[in-house]
């Protein structure tokens, strides 16, 4: 099984004792100052293997969550932008080993590369048009306008297509969201050459939630496919990369016999 060493950095971070307000403050800075270096490696080792010449800010969040996010309006990273902001909990840094880091880093840049928070948006934007085009035609209809007589059935119809449409654009706005993770897991294992980073991450997200079964309605809303169902597939991934790494190292003793 996957071993992590995530308890190491939340044992160099800790403080003990009681010490003066002015000495736990410094404390503190110098412990975001270090997550924030190591988070910024991290970044510029997977920003090296997409060929990104790294110019970006990073933040730590101070908070007990693990998350990150890159923010580029979902094209920087390609057009090598510097507006670029990354931001990592605290919590992830502390709890994550490095090979996990450049893990959730590279499953980041591909939401980027695959222009998943565009795709999002434009999602959004047909579901709300979806929704309010057929209502506010609808109240057209039920109200009678410019002397035409209202239509009673065709405004209820319309309105309630409309309703209609904005509750099942709900799911698949989900629907998409979780295809969108599985993209990113499968960029980030292919970037990396390894899937192992995530799955070890995708390990503690499971071991760090209360173990129960979700309902149908869960799963129909969640934003986020099953962390066991991400392994799952990481890990027949993780098959292919090895056969196909098994089968590159044996090209060039083919190829050179001598
Ligand atoms: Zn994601």
């Amino acid at each position: 099984m996957i071993t992590t060493n995530a308890g190491q950095r939340q044992n160099s971070n800790s403080t003990t004792g009681k010490g003066k307000a002015n000495t736990k403050d410094s404390k503190d800075k110098q412990n975001i100052f270090v997550q924030k270096r190591i988070l910024e490696e991290a970044f510029a080792r997977v920003a090296k293997k997409v060929g990104y010449d790294m110019n970006v800010r990073i933040e730590i969040l101070p908070t007990h969550k693990m998350s990150l996010s890159i923010s580029d309006e979902g094209s920087s990273i390609i057009s090598n932008s510097t507006d670029t902001v990354i931001r990592g909990s605290s919590a992830l840094v502390r709890k994550l080993d490095e090979r996990e880091l450049e893990a959730t880093i590279a499953h980041e840049i591909g939401h980027s590369m695959r222009l998943h928070g565009a795709i999002d948006t434009g999602a959004v934007f047909i579901g709300l048009a979806g929704t309010l085009l057929p209502i506010v035609g609808g109240i057209i209809e039920i109200v009678g306008v410019d002397g035409a007589a209202p239509n009673l059935l065709l405004g209820a119809g319309l309105a309630l297509a409309g309703v209609a449409f904005g509750f099942l654009s709900i799911p698949a706005f989900m629907f998409i969201s979780r295809i969108h993770e599985y993209a990113a897991d499968k960029y980030a294992a292919k970037l990396l050459g390894t899937g192992k980073g995530f799955i070890s991450f995708l390990q503690k997200v499971m071991d760090s939630r209360p173990k129960r079964e979700t309902s149908f309605l869960e799963r129909l809303l969640a934003n986020h496919p099953p962390p066991q169902k991400r392994i799952d597939r990481l890990l027949k991934l993780e098959k292919k990369l090895e056969e196909k790494a098994a089968r590159e190292s044996q090209c060039p003793k083919t190829e050179n016999p001598a």
